[in-house]
């Protein structure tokens, strides 16, 4: 692979995008502590697998990383768990809402993937089975990203207040046996894990071992297999950006996985891991300008899987 200089890329596309800013999608308002955040805000970063960095905008600027946790969740349970994992957790994209119920009903209380909610607050149970899951997020996320990583309390609390919909999902998932653990403990740990806090940056270089066969960005050390990275970044492509994971793949073509805090962290394998935040969300629950922002990565350096 020919060296590429990303900063003046990324440049480009933060002078592409701000002025796009606050003419279009909406910051998340069902949570309520999210509905405060300004629209006005992108930030871009990367980190390659040789620990080249580029950044550009509020790439600093710390946000609610979301569904993005989920990744580090599964990560996790499957470096505990295994192929056992799977008995309790499809893999397939759900082709619906990433909060619905109605899937659960029909499949008897397996979730389809580990990315809609319901597979999320399943693994949140196989963590609280193992120990105490918020302290080991956060001492694997601190380790991936080189530097502390904070859970934020209000956000945690905004999520239990208006969670109805999660609570939903838990209850009905442990009518069905899926969950092992009280509810209430399960949710507490899926609000915090929604609550983790990271910048662009810091996402950029803690999911940095999905771009290295599972090696830790900083370290080298395994965090998780070859075969289980390539199963990660399969399930990234293909359930990773709610419903709209089809049409990422057609123009974007790189595992994704975003958050309804407007982040999204993208996977070239082999070359870089690449972080994108604007709060403002389009219809499917992904960063507008997110979404737009890898667009035009991807136009600008042909890197993709396909
Ligand atoms: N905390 C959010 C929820 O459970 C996460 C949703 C998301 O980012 O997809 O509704």
């Amino acid at each position: 692979m020919p060296p590429m200089d990303f900063q003046p890329i990324l440049d480009d596309i933060n002078a592409q995008l701000r002025p796009l800013l606050g003419q279009g999608g909406k910051v998340a308002g069902y949570i309520p502590a999210l509905a405060r955040v300004s629209p006005l805000q992108f930030g871009i970063a990367l980190r390659t697998c040789a620990g080249e960095t580029a950044a550009a905008g509020d790439s600093a600027t710390r946000f609610s990383i979301q569904s993005m946790s989920k990744l580090f969740s599964l990560t996790l349970a499957i470096r505990a768990l295994g192929e056992t994992l799977w008995e309790r957790i499809g893999r397939e994209p759900s082709g619906s809402p990433f909060n619905s119920l109605v899937q659960l009903e029909t499949e008897r209380g397996i979730p389809r993937n580990p990315f809609i909610n319901a597979g999320a607050i399943a693994v949140a149970d196989r963590l609280v089975s193992m120990g105490d899951a918020k302290a080991e997020l956060l001492a694997l996320l601190g380790r991936l990203a080189g530097e502390p990583v904070l859970m934020d309390a209000e956000v945690a609390r905004s999520e239990a207040d208006t969670g109805f919909r999660n609570a939903a999902l838990a209850n009905f998932m442990k009518g069905f046996g899926t969950l092992d653990n009280d509810v209430a403990t399960v949710l507490d740990v899926y609000f915090h894990q929604c609550a983790l806090s990271m910048s662009c940056e810091q996402m950029a270089c803690a999911a940095g071992y999905l771009c290295r066969d599972g090696r830790h960005p900083l370290a080298g050390t395994p965090v998780l297999s070859p075969a289980q990275t390539r199963r990660v970044n399969a399930l990234m492509l293909t359930c990773g950006t709610y419903d709209a994971a089809g049409e990422f793949a057609f123009r974007i073509g790189l595992p994704c996985k975003s958050g309804v805090g407007g982040g999204i962290v993208a996977v070239v394998p082999d070359r870089l891991t690449l972080c994108v935040w604007s709060p403002a969300l389009d219809g499917t629950g992904n960063s507008l300008l997110g979404r737009r922002a890898l667009e035009l990565f991807v136009e600008k350096t042909g890197l993709s899987v396909f």
